[in-house]
């Protein structure tokens, strides 16, 4: 039978514990998962691409089942060039639900074989995202509870640049 891949898209700016739970839960359903950390030029980032890279190669560096890459245009096309017809997405709220829902039916019109996988948020992790990190990181608080270790040893020393390079 053909590898199942799936890709699951995302700013990861940073991973979070949220991020790495939907990543850890897909490993069930698929043989391989690549994290596509999407790059969108109108978007403003806190943390280099190259980083956010880096953190979730980290994260993961005990399983070769999920992989981390960048891309730049549509996710669609990112999955093709993958030969994944799988995309992930995590649930938190309804919001998330009607959001997503769009994102998802357009990209079925766009790439007809592709399916979208929505996994609900555990419940601890469901009033995490990665902006609320941004403000405790930009407000020098310690975020070091909703991150991967490897994050929060990072932010601490203080050893990383500030915006997209
Ligand atoms: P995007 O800019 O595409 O929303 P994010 O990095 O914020 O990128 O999120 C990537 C995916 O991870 C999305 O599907 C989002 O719903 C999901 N996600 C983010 N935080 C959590 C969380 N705490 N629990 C479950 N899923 C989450």
């Amino acid at each position: 039978m053909a590898e199942r891949i799936a890709v699951f898209p995302g700013s990861f700016d940073p991973i979070t514990l949220g991020h790495e739970a939907i990543i850890t839960r897909a490993l069930t359903l698929f043989d391989k998962i690549i994290v596509g950390i999407g790059i969108n030029i109108e978007k403003k980032y806190l943390f280099p691409v190259q980083q956010r890279k880096i953190w979730i190669a980290e994260t993961f560096k005990n399983n070769p089942r999920i992989e981390v890459d960048t891309y730049s245009g549509l996710t669609v096309d990112f999955c093709r060039k993958c030969d994944s017809h799988f995309i992930i997405r995590g649930l938190r709220t309804s919001a998330d639900f009607e959001f997503e829902r769009i994102v998802g039916q357009v990209n079925k019109k766009l790439y007809p074989d592709i399916e979208t996988i929505f996994l609900l948020a555990a419940p601890e992790f469901s009033s995490l995202n990665s902006s609320i990190v941004r403000d405790i990181v930009i407000n020098g608080g310690d975020a070091s509870m909703f991150v991967p270790k490897c994050v929060a040893e990072t932010i601490q020393e203080g050893q990383y640049e500030n915006g997209d390079k």
